[in-house]
């Protein structure tokens, strides 16, 4: 997550439980045809939800249906000059909170949520959203490099590199032309200047790389060719921050649609990231094993952000349990109890999993998703890991 976005994020969940109803509405630019009709339907759906709302007493009911529509109106222009692949997320309340944020529009559908605290969850999962890759893709005579965000349509940066390599029946002209050369020795030589040339097309698409990563940067970078051989080559010709970035490979050529190789690159990065995510809590259930930083159940992740020891909370997609939650001093009980720090009552919850979240990334930890096929995980539904031990 980039820190600013983070900072944004902190800002809203620090808004919780406030006096004043907010209306959280997130919206998906990735059909500019229908923005203006989805716009409508959140419009649609946040009155009848402020109307059916029993928590609303009439005059914030009023004001918040008047504030639905002021978010409808300024969104209404906005939106048509928006590039496409972003989503647009509006936090706003009665007493004059206005927060725009622009995000990458794979981070949630379009919807619209009335409460009393901004809707934040969608934001707790953007860590991967905002991660840009670097895709090269090359044959012998011909390679492309653009960038993208993965669940994004477009490909950014897009440059096509063409080099001059001579095929093998020029050079054979060119090079007998005096009559001079013979066959055996001849054919290697000839093999040796095309191999010549194929390097210098791999170097210099190499250094074109480099140059669109110092521009745009990147975190990553995918390498795809049908030539095995093309491949190893580039990557020993790639600088060692591209090198370092170099996550996993796939098989397309550089003349194919753009629409074709992003989809084969967003599935790429979709098989290795679930990829990391399985070994990722491999690595969770080993340091639990050894008695290490780690933790697995809700009982002791529970007791575990109670004393901030939390960096990384690793959740089960279907993780959900009820439980008790002190809303001023963030700390959370399975069982019926008063809070260990104020002494209040806690407030009781069906899904303690969203305050969990907001509790880590309030204290700079960071929240992972566990995939489902992974089975040895699956009985606790959630892990940490920690900072420190008690
Ligand atoms: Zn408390």
């Amino acid at each position: 997550m980039t820190s600013l976005i983070r900072e944004d994020v902190q800002q809203l969940i620090a808004m919780k439980n406030q006096e004043n109803p907010v209306v959280s509405l997130y919206l998906n630019l990735n059909r500019p045809q229908q923005r203006n009709s989805e716009l409508n339907s959140l419009l649609h759906s946040s009155m009848q939800e402020i109307s059916a709302d029993d928590r609303l007493n009439d005059d914030q009911k009023k004001s918040l249906q008047a504030l639905s529509r002021q978010i409808h109106d300024a969104l209404h222009d906005k939106i048509r000059l928006q590039p496409g692949g972003e989503m647009l997320a509006v936090f706003a309340d009665t007493s004059g909170l206005w927060k725009e944020l622009r995000l990458p529009a794979s981070v949630a559908n379009s919807q619209v949520h009335i409460g009393f605290s901004p809707y934040t969850r969608p934001l707790t999962a953007l860590k991967n959203v905002f991660t840009r890759y670097g895709v090269l893709i090359a044959d012998s005579r011909e390679a492309r490099v653009f960038t993208m965000y993965q669940g994004d349509r477009e490909a950014r940066h897009d440059v096509m590199i063409s080099d001059e390599v001579p095929d093998q029946v020029r050079v054979k002209a060119s090079m007998t032309s005096g009559g001079q050369v013979m066959a055996g020795l001849g054919d290697q030589r000839i093999q040796r200047h095309i191999q010549d040339h194929v390097q210098r097309h791999l170097k210099n698409t190499a250094d074109q790389a480099f140059a669109i990563f110092k521009k745009a940067g990147f975190d990553r970078l995918l390498l795809a060719s049908t030539d095995e051989q093309v491949l190893s080559s580039l990557y020993r010709h790639l600088h060692s921050y591209l090198q370092q970035r170099c996550i996993t490979e796939f098989k397309a050529e550089p003349r194919e649609e753009t629409e074709v190789l992003r989809e084969k690159a967003s599935n790429a990065i979709q098989a290795w990231e679930s990829a990391q995510a399985m070994q990722r809590v491999d690595q969770l259930m080993e340091e639990y094993e050894s008695g290490g930083l780690a933790v697995l159940g809700v009982e002791s992740v529970l007791q575990a952000i109670n004393f901030g020891q939390v960096h990384t909370l690793v959740l089960g997609n279907d993780f959900q349990e009820k439980g008790f939650v002190c809303d001023q001093d963030r700390t959370f009980s399975s069982s019926r109890q008063t809070c260990p720090i104020c002494g209040e009552a806690m407030r009781q919850t069906d899904d303690l999993a969203e305050d969990m979240i907001e509790a880590v990334i309030v204290h700079n930890g960071e929240v992972e998703h566990a995939p489902d096929a992974h089975e040895g995980f699956r009985p606790y539904g959630v892990g940490a890991f920690l900072r420190f031990l008690m």
